[in-house]
C-alpha cells in the first residue's frame, strides 16, 4: 500500500486514503496485447483481456487512476448531461442511442465487477438528477423526454422540493431523475479492478511512461523506463494525452481542464443523488461521509480551461465556491481542490477501434468528460474487435468516421519521440 502522505500523489479527495502499490516496469515485457494508459479505459481493458485468457500488459506513466480517472466526480450516467435532443441533432438517432446504450452497459459491467470481486468502493445505484437553472433549460430537457423514453431510457420530471433542500429550491426551475444511474469512489473502484486483473494474469505497471514505440518485424517495440516491451497489438488508452504519442490525432482529441473541490463532512444532506445543473456544466454529489464534492463551471472561463496544466485556478474555484454557497448558505470548510485533464473528441464521441489494423494499433479515448460512465462497455467491445470479431456497440465510435484519418494510407508505425 502507498500512503496518502506521499507528496507526489494526486490531490483529489479520492486519493486521500491508502492505495495499493503497482510496480514500475523494471525488465523486458512480452505480451500479446500492450495497453498504454492506466485510467478506467486501460484498467477495464486489461481486466477484460485477462479474463479472456489473453496475455496482456499495461504501462501507466504515473499513478494508476492518477489522472482524469482519479480526479472526476464518480458519476455513472447512462444519459448524458446535455439534452438528448441536442445529441440526436449532432449524431442522428442511431448515434445518440448508441451512446445511451454504451452508458447503460458500462454501468452494468462495472456493477458486475464490483459484485464479482467484492470491491469496496461506495458503489450505489441511486439514480441521478438534472436540475435546470432556467425555463429555457427546463424546456430543452422536457422536449427530450419522449425521445429518451422511446429509446428505452426513462427520465422523469420530479418536484424540485422532493430532491433539493428547501434553502436551494428557488435556484432551480425544474428537476429530472434518471433512476438507473449510479455513483462510485472512482479510485477504489479502479484499483479493485486492477488487482483483480493482475490476479487473472495481467502485467500492470505504474510509473512507466512510454516515450516511444515502433512497429518492427510484425511486433510493437515499446520503450519505458529504459526497458523494452514487445507486443503483437498495441492499444492507446491515453485519452487527452493521445496526441503526445500520436501527433496526427491532435485535431481529433483536445485537452480540456475540469476542476472540483471537496468540503468537510456536512451534517446536512444536500443531495442523495449525483446532480447535474446548467446543461451539465455544474455537478455535485455527497459522499457517504457527508462531504460535498462539487465542480465544473468550465463555462465561466472556456478559453482558459484548455491544455494539460492541472493546477486549480482562482477564477473557476471561486465560481465553484459560489455554487457551493448557494447550496450550503451556512458555509462549509473546503478541504481539497483539484483539477484533471479530459480528452474532448472533435464530434463529442469517443474514438474506439482500430487506428491502423494493418499494424495492430487500436485506440480507446476521447470520452469528452464522460469516460467513467462509458469506458467499461467500450473496452468490452474493443476486446472483441481485437480478436477481429464484430463489435456493433462501438461501430459509431470507429476512428475512421473522420475522413482525414481514413486518408492516412501510409499507416502509423512510430509513436512518441520521432513520430
Ligand atoms: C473534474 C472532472 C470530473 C469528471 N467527472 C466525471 C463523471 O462524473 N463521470 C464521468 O463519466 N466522467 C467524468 N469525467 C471524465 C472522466 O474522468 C474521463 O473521461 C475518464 O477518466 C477517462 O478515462 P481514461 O482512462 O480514458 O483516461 P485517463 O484517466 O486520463 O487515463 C489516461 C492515462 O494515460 C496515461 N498516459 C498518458 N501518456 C502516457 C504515456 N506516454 N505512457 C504511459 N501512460 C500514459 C496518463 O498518465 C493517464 O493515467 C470527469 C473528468 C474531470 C477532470
Amino acid at each position: 500500500m502507498t500512503s496518502p502522505r506521499d507528496a507526489s500523489r494526486p490531490t483529489s479527495w479520492w486519493w486521500t486514503q491508502p492505495t495499493p502499490t503497482f510496480q514500475p516496469l523494471d525488465s523486458g515485457l512480452d505480451t500479446d496485447v500492450l495497453i498504454v494508459g492506466g485510467g478506467i479505459t486501460g484498467i477495464t481493458l486489461a481486466y477484460t483481456l485477462a479474463e479472456k485468457g489473453a496475455s496482456v500488459g499495461l504501462l501507466e506513466s504515473g499513478y494508476l487512476a492518477g489522472e482524469a480517472s482519479g480526479r472526476n466526480a464518480g458519476f455513472l450516467l447512462a444519459a448524458p448531461a446535455e439534452p438528448y435532443r441536442e445529441r440526436v441533432e449532432f449524431w442522428g438517432r442511431e448515434g445518440a442511442r448508441a451512446v445511451l446504450q454504451i452508458g447503460r452497459r458500462s454501468h452494468q459491467r462495472l456493477r458486475e465487477l464490483v459484485q464479482r470481486h467484492g470491491i469496496d468502493c461506495d458503489y450505489e445505484q441511486k439514480g441521478s438528477l438534472r436540475l435546470s437553472r432556467s425555463s429555457v433549460e427546463t424546456e430543452d430537457i422536457r422536449a427530450s423526454l419522449p425521445e429518451l423514453r422511446h429509446d428505452g431510457f426513462p427520465m422523469r420530471e420530479v418536484p424540485v422540493a422532493e430532491v433539493v433542500p428547501a434553502v436551494a429550491q428557488p435556484l432551480f426551475d425544474a428537476a429530472f431523475e434518471v433512476p438507473e444511474d449510479g455513483q462510485v469512489h472512482p479510485v477504489k473502484l479502479q484499483h479493485g479492478i486492477a488487482v483483480a486483473a493482475i490476479e487473472k494474469g495481467a502485467r500492470i505497471h505504474a510509473h512507466s511512461r512510454v516515450t516511444h514505440a515502433r512497429w518492427q518485424a510484425g511486433l510493437w517495440e515499446v520503450h519505458a523506463n529504459g526497458q523494452t516491451a514487445r507486443a503483437r497489438t498495441l492499444v492507446i488508452a491515453t485519452n487527452a494525452h493521445t496526441p503526445q504519442l500520436i501527433p496526427a490525432l491532435a485535431p481529433f482529441i483536445a485537452p480540456r481542464r475540469g476542476q472540483m473541490l471537496a468540503t468537510e463532512p456536512l451534517t446536512e444532506r444536500i443531495t442523495s443523488q449525483p446532480a447535474y445543473a446548467q446543461y451539465g456544466y455544474q455537478y455535485w454529489c455527497q459522499t457517504p461521509s457527508g462531504r460535498l464534492i462539487i465542480g465544473g463551471w468550465r463555462d465561466v472561463d472556456f478559453d482558459a480551461e484548455v491544455g494539460f496544466d492541472t493546477q486549480p485556478t482562482e477564477r473557476i474555484q471561486s465560481a465553484i465556491e459560489g455554487g457551493l454557497a448557494q447550496l450550503v448558505p451556512a458555509g462549509a470548510a473546503i478541504e481539497h481542490r483539484w483539477a484533471g485533464t479530459m480528452g474532448f473528441a472533435r464530434d463529442g464521441r469517443p474514438l474506439v477501434g482500430w487506428l491502423d489494423a494493418a499494424h495492430h494499433l487500436a485506440i480507446c479515448g476521447g470520452f469528452t468528460g464522460h469516460g467513467m460512465g462509458m469506458a467499461a462497455a467500450c473496452t468490452l467491445d474493443l476486446a472483441e474487435l481485437l480478436e477481429f470479431k464484430r463489435a456493433p456497440g462501438i461501430a459509431s465510435f470507429d476512428p475512421h468516421r473522420f475522413p482525414d484519418l481514413r486518408q492516412r494510407h501510409e499507416g502509423i508505425i512510430v509513436l512518441g519521440a520521432g513520430a
